[in-house]
């Protein structure tokens, strides 16, 4: 079932109010994530930084302008998306969030997992694929993939900030982008057929996408 805008806001003023590791002492605002309740897509990032913190919006700041032209490279609209971070403060100077609050934090990204129930999460950077994926191997090996864990499709995919100075990289990610519409297209159509209403076609398509770049895990 979708979640309601009720429930989501609720969720997001938790993560406002939430003095439960350090970080709380240095922001301007939490972050709590910004879609639609009935997003398909979750992008999860590592933690907002000096722009994100300030607006009270991830991905606002350049890495955010990058991850919106790439989306829409890849035929997708950031209006149609949830973004959040595994860390909803921003840690000072924008270091590393450490694992105390990551561990502090992770719960309402669990929750907000649970209440959207998205078809696909595009995990941005490393931070956010070994939350969600531990153990599942390093960026450099996963990036692009489409991993399945307990009924859920993830994406690994470098964090759009790295790509802004490396050329290489933002090549790289635009093409992983552009495999994330076939995996929605696949995920949408195994959800309509879990639901018992798949057209035949979408079930030839999910049949035929069923090849080799697919990874499961456990
Ligand atoms: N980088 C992130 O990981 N998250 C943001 O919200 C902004 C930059």
């Amino acid at each position: 079932m979708v979640a309601t805008t009720e429930e989501v806001l609720e969720l997001h003023g938790r993560v406002r109010e939430c003095t439960a590791c350090p970080l709380h002492l240095t922001r301007t605002q939490a972050v709590p994530g910004y879609g639609p309740v009935t997003a398909r897509v979750m992008a999860v990032g590592e933690a907002p930084g000096e722009n994100e913190d300030r607006e009270g919006k991830p991905f606002v700041g350049a890495a955010g302008r990058l991850l919106t032209s790439l989306l829409e490279s890849a035929g997708l609209d950031r209006r149609d998306i949830y973004i959040t971070n595994i860390v909803k403060c921003r840690p000072p100077r924008n270091r590393d969030p450490e694992p105390l609050e990551v561990e502090a934090c992770s719960h309402f990204l669990d929750e907000q997992i649970d209440l959207l129930q998205p078809d696909v999460i595009l995990l941005l950077g490393r931070h956010a694929l070994t939350r969600l994926l531990p153990g599942a191997g390093g960026i450099s090996r996963l990036h692009g993939e489409r991993v399945r864990l307990n009924d859920r499709v993830f994406v690994p995919l470098y964090h759009p900030a790295a790509a802004l100075y490396n050329g290489g990289l933002k090549e790289t990610l635009e093409a992983d982008m552009r495999r994330v519409r076939g995996y929605l297209a696949d995920a949408e159509a195994a959800r309509a057929r879990r639901a018992g209403g798949a057209s035949a076609s979408e079930l030839r398509r999910v049949a035929a996408g069923a090849g080799g770049d697919q990874m499961d895990l456990f």
